[in-house]
């Protein structure tokens, strides 16, 4: 038997991830995408721009301590946040979940504080990279992902080349699909996110909650405490048979099987790959997704382009962040 390759300190990237709810902060060995360590802390409340920097440089400094690594050892940082980049991909342009990060140097304080280049992306073009590089999308030369978590975005790999438009390409989240839905993080009605993200199933779950009987699933899953219905809990009254839970996800999936599909039709991608917190419940979404992407492709896109789900167990964003080297 052949011996792994032994890993070299000069080709390690401390990949950080600041996402909607969470900041996690690994060891990778990009070119085998193997994560070395990894360690995650939930995002404080009350944290602004600058205090979910200095968590997160504690974060990362804690992983290099683990490893008895120093920043300039080295090869990159590579960071995936969730939100808009600038078109050079070194600040933030805002976040739609934490307030504050308006305009926000990110890639140059993360240098200064590590002494190492640091290359951002956010959070679903990351993702995709890592699902096309390592997970349900290798080999492939074209590739939707769709991240549903907090928010619902997207990355497009198009012909082995991340799609980046002229920078903000696959913010699939914001597309309309009902002028007059529910609201949106981004001041719209009836994008995509308004009615598949985490925050919307949550949303849901709580006015399901208001009218919901006293013997209710939900109400014995959440023990009446609607703060505490988050999509997965949804997700978990579905799996138990509870109706009013069911009804909120086939809404979603109807909303999210529309939008994949009107983006299949534009892009023909070789496969849909679908990842993110919410997507975990793939026991529950899988059927009612792919019955709504098949009702709204037309005869020619039908069996053409197989949905997938993640294959890296939440890591794709990660993996992918240490791949990003320009
Ligand atoms: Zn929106």
């Amino acid at each position: 038997m052949q011996a792994a390759p032994a890993v070299h300190k000069d080709s390690l990237v401390l990949a950080l991830d600041f996402g909607g709810s969470k900041l996690v902060a690994a060891l990778v060995e990009p070119r085998r995408g193997k994560i070395i360590f990894k360690t995650r802390q939930e995002r404080l409340p009350t944290a602004n721009a600058q205090r979910s920097l200095e968590q997160m440089i504690a974060l990362g400094r804690r992983v290099l301590l683990e490893e008895q690594l120093s920043g300039n050892a080295l090869l990159r940082l590579g960071v995936s946040f969730g939100g808009p980049l600038s078109h050079d991909r070194r600040s933030v342009l805002r976040s739609m979940h934490v307030p504050d990060w308006e305009i926000f140097p990110l890639a140059e304080r993360l240098e200064a504080a590590f002494g190492c280049p640091a290359f951002m992306d956010n959070d679903a073009n990351a993702a995709a990279l890592g699902e096309w590089r390592f997970g349900a999308g290798r080999g492939l030369d074209s590739l939707l992902y769709v991240q549903i978590s907090t928010g619902v975005g997207a990355g497009i790999i198009a012909n082995r080349r991340l799609l980046r438009g002229a920078g903000l390409a696959g913010e699939f989240g914001h597309m309309t699909i009902t002028p007059d839905g529910p609201r949106c993080v981004c001041g719209k009605r009836g994008c995509v996110e308004s009615f598949a993200a985490g925050w919307a199933l949550a949303r849901d779950g709580r006015t399901a909650l208001a009218n919901a009987p006293q013997d209710s699933l939900l109400r014995k899953l959440s023990a009446g405490d609607p703060q505490r219905l988050d999509a997965r809990l949804v997700c978990e009254a579905v799996r138990q048979g509870d109706p009013s839970a069911a009804a909120i996800v086939d809404r979603a999936s109807r909303a999210l099987g529309m939008a994949i599909a009107n983006a299949v039709i534009l892009l023909d991608p070789q496969a849909v790959v679908i990842g993110g917190g919410v997507s975990r419940s793939q026991d529950v979404l899988a059927a009612p997704l792919t019955a709504a992407l098949t009702a709204n492709l037309p005869p020619m896109f039908q069996g053409r382009c197989p949905l997938k789900f993640s294959q890296l167990g939440g890591d794709e964003t990660l993996l992918g962040a240490a791949l990003l080297n320009q």
